[in-house]
């Protein structure tokens, strides 16, 4: 091989030197992309070596060193730039080998080619070149066509990126430079952010407070370059009045002749963003004070719960009920108590830390939970109790409702969550027991749940079916006590309401009453007493030695206080036949807390059909004396706490002084209940007291048993053994 390639002389090296240089420049145009040129100067300057060359030697050697550079170029073409420089290279060495072998004379003498073959193999190269320049001409006008091809693409796509730009029916679009300078709007923007093409174009978004907030901006830059070429996001813009306005903008990175930008189409969902958090606060709010409903509490609640047992940290629920909310909205109507639920509802979030929930269950139902409470529970249910008795506090505080000023006290029921597993509703389960709990002690107080009031409950839920169904199954009798004058004379009898059950036998009212009241069983219960009363009365009308009794029945506060009260009175009256002037009905002290102008009227317009009053209890209650002069009463019965220790307490013997002589002092009779001993019986006489009630004369009696006694003793006389 070696052999064909060394030139016979010396001096024939300047030719393949001429080549190797053709080459080289040849495949660094190439290279450059210049690829016009290169084709020119290959095609020309191969064409010149080889015929300038072919002048000056023989043999068939000659054309194939001619041969050899338009090969080596061919196949760079054809291969790669890489490839054409590495066939220069070695073209380059084999011809410095050359040279340097002819001039130290180590070449062979060969002799010279035949000139037939001589003559075919330079007809083989020039065709060879030929069809190499044919080749290279075709190849560069393909090369031409396709980037032709390419342009008219990249021209479309263009005009379809400017259509979608300019004309997106719904969406503004906004280009900017990625260093933030805008280059072009679209109409929708200039019509959705109020800056004119003029304002915006050539400034930065930053210029012009496009961002109402720099952060914003951050953040949209760093979800754009984390999220890759494209994203969707939603950020807050300023209008140009100033307003801001939540957008959702999706972009993309583009780019076009070597420089990128960012395309933004951007929506204004502000309508949108707040009708669905509207929706959400419908779902998750309470509309009158805007607290967490229950939904979201429970939601709070499983949340705390688990983020407790994970930190190994305690926290709290408190169940707070208002105690006398419902005689507020009764008597004041329900948009007062409104007003007062969302004043307590104000002071409640004032009360408790930045991370604690407040919420309200409804009604006049609330409930705070706090969080990272101590992992001791000594220590977290004190740190609770703490706060419990701060609401309790901040909700005892008078309330200014419409120039009326309320007194409000709640009962919270307090337990711990966190220490175990278990399910969200056990926590409220236990922090409602705690809060019956509270109402129980006395109201207007903080208690725990403790453990022995699960029993207490069901109880009285118990109780409470049965007492329904007991007033279904006519179970309730009433007993009568007799009520005696000075002298001995059974002028009356008080109607004591007895629940007749079936296992329990006589059930007294003192464990039930309460929880009708609570229920508010006692307004049929009530009815049913009244209708019992007046039937009894009207039946002793036509009884020799009874026709003369009077009749005491209890009313509670609530019966009272219902609407349709007078109305049920005068219903049952008319009903029964009963005489209305020896029906006399007994009110407590606590029925006068609120609105004595109506528990008034009410009274009058019963009074007006003549029906007394008696004001039970008295001297338990808190009621004003200023009021009292204003009711239509006719009896003050001093209440039995007073009559049992007067002969030991002077405090309670001064009590039921007072009572007598302010009964005195307004005209009205004073009645001594529970007197148990004559001893008691004549304290009272020497203070003045005009009749008595008690076991000294008789225990409330069946009205069968009651009749007895009559025939049994002088009566009505009821004459007294010493
Ligand atoms: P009250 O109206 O003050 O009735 C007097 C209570 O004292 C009755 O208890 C009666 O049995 C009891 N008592 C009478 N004399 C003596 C005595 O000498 N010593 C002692 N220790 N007690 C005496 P009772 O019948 O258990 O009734 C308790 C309360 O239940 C009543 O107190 C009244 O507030 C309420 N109540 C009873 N019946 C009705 C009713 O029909 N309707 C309403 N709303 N409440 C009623
Ligand atoms: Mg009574
Ligand atoms: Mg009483």
């Amino acid at each position: 091989m070696i052999f064909w390639l060394l030139p016979e002389h010396a001096s024939q090296a300047w030719g393949q030197m001429a080549m190797a240089l053709v080459a080289l420049v040849g495949a660094v145009l190439l290279w450059r992309r210049r690829y016009r040129l290169g084709i020119y100067w290959m095609a020309s300057g191969v064409w010149l070596c080889i015929m300038g060359m072919s002048l000056f030697h023989e043999g068939v050697r000659t054309p194939i060193y001619y041969a050899l550079p338009i090969v080596v170029i061919f196949l760079g073409w054809v291969v790669g730039t890489r490839a054409a420089l590495f066939a220069v290279g070695i073209t380059i060495a084999a011809t410095v080998a050359l040279i340097a072998a002819d001039m130290l004379g180590w070449r062979p003498a060969v002799p010279p080619s035949p000139p037939l073959l001589h003559g075919i193999a330079q007809s083989f190269v020039l065709l060879l070149s030929a069809a190499l320049v044919i080749y290279l001409v075709q190849a560069y006008r393909e090369r031409l066509q396709e980037m032709a091809r390419a342009h008219e693409v990249l021209r479309q796509s263009e005009l379809k990126f400017a259509t979608t730009f300019n004309a997106n029916p719904v969406a503004g679009s906004i280009a900017t430079q990625s260093e933030g300078r805008i280059v072009a709007v679209n109409d929708n923007f200039v019509r959705d952010f109020g800056w004119s093409r003029e304002e915006l174009e050539g400034r930065t978004a930053v210029e012009i407070g496009l961002w109402p907030d720099l952060a914003h901006r951050t953040q949209f830059r760093e979800a754009l370059s984390r999220q890759g070429r494209t994203m969707n996001h939603e950020t807050v813009w300023r209008h140009r009045s100033g307003e801001l306005r939540r957008i959702s903008i999706s972009s993309s990175v583009i780019e076009l002749d070597g420089v990128s930008y960012i395309l933004s189409f951007c929506t204004d969902i502000t309508t949108r963003k707040a009708a669905e958090e509207e929706i959400q606060r419908l779902a998750f709010f309470d509309p009158l004070t805007g607290l967490p409903n229950r939904r979201l509490l429970m939601d709070r609640l499983d949340q705390a719960m688990t983020a407790c047992t994970r930190h190994q940290r305690l926290g709290a629920l408190l169940f707070i009920d208002l105690d006398n909310f419902k005689t507020l909205n009764d008597t004041h109507g329900h948009d007062m108590g409104d007003l007062l639920l969302r004043q307590v509802a104000q002071r409640l979030a004032g009360s408790v830390r930045e991370g604690d929930t407040v919420a309200r269950l409804g009604g006049d139902e609330f409930v705070v939970m706090l969080e990272d409470l101590s992992r001791d529970a000594i220590e977290a249910a004190t740190q609770a109790e703490t706060i419990g008795r701060k609401i309790v506090s901040a909700l005892n505080e008078l309330y200014e409702i419409r120039a009326l000023s309320v007194h409000s006290t709640p009962s919270l029921g307090a337990t711990l969550f966190g220490a175990e597993i278990e399910n969200i509703e056990e926590p409220i389960k236990r922090a409602d027991l705690a809060m019956y709990q509270a109402k129980s002690a006395g109201r207007n107080t903080i208690r725990f749940y403790d453990p022995r009031m699960q029993s207490l409950l069901l109880a009285r839920a118990a109780l409470e079916r049965d007492l329904r169904a007991a007033l279904q199954q006519d179970q309730f009798v009433l007993h009568y006590q007799p009520q005696v004058q000075r002298g001995g004379l059974v002028a009356g009898a008080e109607a004591l309401l007895r629940w007749q059950h079936p296992q329990r036998g006589l059930v007294s009212p003192g464990e039930f009453i309460a929880l009708s009241e609570e229920t508010g069983l006692i307004l049929p219960l009530g009815e049913r007493v009244l209708e019992l009363a007046c039937t009894q009365l009207a039946r002793w009308a036509t009884q020799p030695g009874m026709a003369h009794l009077t009749l005491s029945v209890n009313v509670s506060p609530r019966q009272f206080q219902q609407e349709q009260f007078v109305d049920q009175v005068l219903a049952v009256l008319q009903r029964t036949g009963a005489p209305p002037a020896r029906l006399k009905l007994e009110l407590t002290e606590s029925l006068l807390i609120s609105n004595v102008d109506e528990v008034i009227t009410k009274m009058d317009a019963i009074k007006a059909r003549g029906v007394g009053f008696a004001l039970d209890d008295f001297g338990t209650g808190y009621s004003s004396l200023s009021y009292l002069k204003r009711l239509p009463l006719d009896q003050l019965k001093i209440d039995q706490s007073f009559v049992r220790d007067i002969l030991v307490d002077p405090n309670d013997a001064a009590i039921a002084r007072m009572v007598i002589v302010l009964g005195e002092s307004l005209g009205l009779e004073v009645m001594a209940e529970g007197v148990e001993t004559l001893a008691q019986q004549q304290a009272l006489q020497a203070l003045g007291c005009h009749a008595y009630q008690g076991y000294l004369y008789s225990r409330p009696l069946t009205v069968e048993a009651l009749a007895e006694l009559a025939r049994q003793t002088g009566w009505p006389i009821m004459t007294l053994r010493g």
